[in-house]
């Protein structure tokens, strides 16, 4: 039975509005949407509906957001590599730690922390994620039998929080450009070619045949340095001919450590190669892009691939800075993620966005805009549109056709207090990052309700048990 919800404030693909009505059909996708006027909603007003499929929204409605690149695993380490820090210390001895979890984490363990990061995603507004996934095999370096478990492991943890998933098998091949083996402790993320395109052409079958509306697969490469260019070529190849609008996400100028040694082996950069390569298409998600020129920022936006900046992760691992000034003045889309799990909250990555550049042009209102002046309506809206585009999945906006994913923000809640229609999510974004989320849907069921998620203790008790088993290596440098 479809379902319709009396919203009292929106906001719409158009903007703001002051009453809609939603309908959402069974499967919880979004099929009529209809600014009300004047006494349409007056029965519907007085609550007297609700067991008839009616349900009035008090507070304000805004679209669910999409983390467009996350590793489930590294939830376990936030926050566990700030301790004897040294000045010798960088995204490099970072990621020896990284390593050293990524080595010590068994499928069970991988769904209790996956469990705990999605439940906290949901409450912080993100609705679906794309889990850039890089670990494939067993601890001694074997291949699971059968399913993949660590693959099902984030499946299952995202059936148990209720989050939309865009799951990446990552292809992972090479330490280093110039085609290096891999390391002792990377065995774990070889992928040969074949096997990523023949697992991606199973899923991308059976979801055709199951139809989740909930699950999507995607394919990565993790980055030129892990990927030759011309096994990257032919692999993109043949996921276009086993789905032309699959999502193909790429780590990309993070470091520019990466920039050089792409530059000294081919004598290229490394978002001048993707260029060059003739493959860039909407469907294309490159992964911070950190270091990119200014001809590169626009030929990026010129193919309409979208970028996704996690900034909070950029920053805790002092990348560098995104110009993101530059690329939305270009008409870049952009997105958002979580990726090292440093912080799990849009608000907060949209926040930066826009302080990096008051801090670096030493103004305000850096990323507003003539058609949208509120900076964080701005902001929000247009991470979740292109948020959606980046995962393959249709959410990001409250319009028929789109899955009914979305947020409520309390209006009685203090970050609200004063806060006039169309400035809600300014408030959000600026003043409150999460606090103001009352409840969250995700197709057409609660998941959030009065600030609790109905997993959240068992999720909570399994994830406290399984990193009292994980000791977090500390690399000190
Ligand atoms: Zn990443």
């Amino acid at each position: 039975m479809s379902r319709e919800y009396w919203m009292e404030s929106a906001l719409l693909p158009e903007g703001w509005t002051g009453s809609a009505l939603v309908r959402v059909s069974d499967d919880g996708i979004i099929t009529a949407v209809q600014k009300a006027s004047g006494g349409a909603g007056g029965d519907a007003q007085t609550g007297a509906d609700a067991d008839a499929g009616r349900e009035r929204i008090r507070g304000v409605v805004v679209p669910g957001m999409a983390n467009a690149h996350s590793h489930a695993f590294q939830r376990a380490m936030a926050g566990a590599t700030e301790y004897r820090l040294s000045a010798r210390d960088s995204f490099w001895t970072w990621r020896q730690a990284m390593y050293a979890l990524a080595n010590r984490i068994e499928p069970p363990a991988l769904t209790a922390i996956a469990t705990q990061l999605f439940v906290e995603m949901l409450k912080s507004g993100y609705t679906s994620v794309a889990e850039f996934h890089y670990v494939h095999r067993r601890i001694d370096g074997a291949a699971y039998v059968g399913n993949n478990a660590l693959w099902d492991a984030v499946s299952e943890a995202a059936t148990n929080a209720g989050i939309g998933l865009s799951f990446l098998p990552t292809l992972y091949q090479t330490s280093d450009f110039g085609g290096r083996p891999l390391r002792r402790d990377q065995a774990r993320f070889e992928l040969q070619t074949d096997e990523f395109l023949r697992a991606v052409a199973a899923r991308v079958r059976s979801e055709r045949h199951g139809g989740s509306r909930m699950l999507r697969t995607g394919a990565a490469f993790h980055s030129l340095r892990a990927v030759p260019l011309a096994t990257l070529r032919e692999a993109s190849l043949q996921l276009r001919d086993i789905d032309a609008s699959l999502p193909v996400h790429i780590h990309v100028a993070e470091q520019l450590r990466e920039v050089q040694a792409c530059k000294q082996e081919t004598g290229r950069r490394p978002i001048e190669l993707l260029l060059e390569s003739g493959l860039l298409s909407p469907h294309w998600c490159l992964v911070h892009a950190t270091h990119a020129t200014p001809a590169e920022l626009q030929g990026i936006a010129g193919h309409a691939a979208t970028v996704c900046v996690s900034i909070t992760t950029e920053a805790n691992l002092g990348d560098g800075f995104f110009d993101t000034n530059r690329y939305l003045r270009a008409e870049g889309r952009l997105c958002i993620g979580s990726d090292s799990q440093a912080t799990v909250a849009p608000a907060e990555e949209l926040r930066w966005l826009e302080y990096q550049q008051r801090l670096k042009r030493k103004r305000r209102g850096v990323l507003a805009d003539a058609q949208e002046p509120h900076v964080g309506t701005r902001l929000w809206r247009d991470a979740a549109v292109h948020g959606a585009q980046a995962i393959g999945q249709a959410v990001g906006a409250i319009a028929v056709g789109r899955r009914a994913d979305w947020l409520v923000l309390d209006s009685e809640h203090p970050t609200m207090a004063g806060c006039a229609a169309d400035a809600a999510l300014d408030h959000l974004v600026f003043a409150g990052a999460s606090a103001a989320i009352r409840d969250v849907m995700v197709a057409g069921r609660w998941v959030v309700r009065d600030h609790r998620h109905g997993a959240e203790d068992t999720a909570a008790a399994g994830f406290a048990a399984t990193m009292r088993e994980l000791t977090i290596p500390v690399y000190t440098g």
